[in-house]
């Protein structure tokens, strides 16, 4: 039985506030059927690890560097990460692909930096709507899983999380139906089953793109999704404990 995970994705948003607002928030929630992470910009990490050290939130980053140290101004290492309580890092999300051109082999190297650190990885992965139209959606996410996937030890895959991100969904308001979701889910189930049966049964699949608290549930009911990754939704305090509640 896989254990739901919804995660939010705050990007480049939120404040020292919002993470004072969240820790109010679910310090009065129960969710003991359901993982649940936030991960804010690195500024607030610290923040919110105070913010939710009476919560059941998790906390995460929203990328991190492949090497532990060193003259890269501007990036951060997962062992700082680490070092700052953080448990998940978000890797390869299409906003890192596209703007800042991570190529498979970038993504690649951040899971391996990630595991090394102790975190575990939330590989993000999706087609664009060309892709799509193309008809090339599922050749394109099984790269993508593939490229990461294939190159890691049994015991690497069993700290990793796939996140199936359509790029055309992601910020749009426009979500996949849950049938294109269940089948891309099902399709990523597959291939891993591929390498590891038992593995692909314990693999956590999660949806992304527009989740809110009206799509959840439905998205969230289908047999191989098991948990979001939500961005705008994410922001909302009321929006994002309704998500929660529908997957636990
Ligand atoms: C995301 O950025 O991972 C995401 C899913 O964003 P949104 O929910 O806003 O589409």
């Amino acid at each position: 039985m896989r254990k739901p995970l919804i995660a939010g994705n705050w990007k480049m948003n939120g404040s020292a506030e919002l993470v004072e607002t969240f820790g109010r928030a679910f310090a009065e929630i129960d969710l003991m059927s359901v993982d649940v992470a936030i991960h804010p910009p690195f500024p607030y990490l610290d923040a919110a690890r105070q913010a939710f050290a009476a919560t059941p939130l998790k906390l995460g980053a929203q990328t991190l560097n492949p090497l532990d140290s060193g003259a890269r101004t501007g990036e951060v290492s997962g062992q700082m990460l680490a070092e700052f309580g953080v448990e998940y890092v978000l890797v390869g999300h299409s906003e890192r692909r596209q703007l800042y051109h991570e190529s498979d082999e970038q993504v690649y190297e951040r899971v391996i930096a990630a595991l090394g650190a102790g975190l575990k990885p939330i590989l993000c992965v999706g087609e664009t709507l060309e892709e799509r139209d193309a008809g090339l959606s599922e050749d394109v996410v099984l790269r993508q899983v593939g490229y990461v996937m294939a190159r890691l030890e049994p015991g690497q895959r069993q700290q990793m999380t796939i996140a199936y991100e359509p790029v055309w969904a992601i910020g749009t308001g426009r979500t996949a139906t849950p049938e294109q979701a269940q089948q891309m889910m099902a399709a990523i189930r597959g291939y891993q089953a591929g390498f590891d049966r038992e593995l692909a049964d314990a693999l956590r699949l999660l949806y992304g793109g527009s989740m809110n608290a009206g799509n959840a549930q439905e998205l969230l009911a289908q047999q191989d999704i098991d948990g979001g990754l939500i961005g705008g939704a994410s922001l909302k305090v009321d929006d994002f404990t309704a998500i929660c509640q529908s997957a636990g």
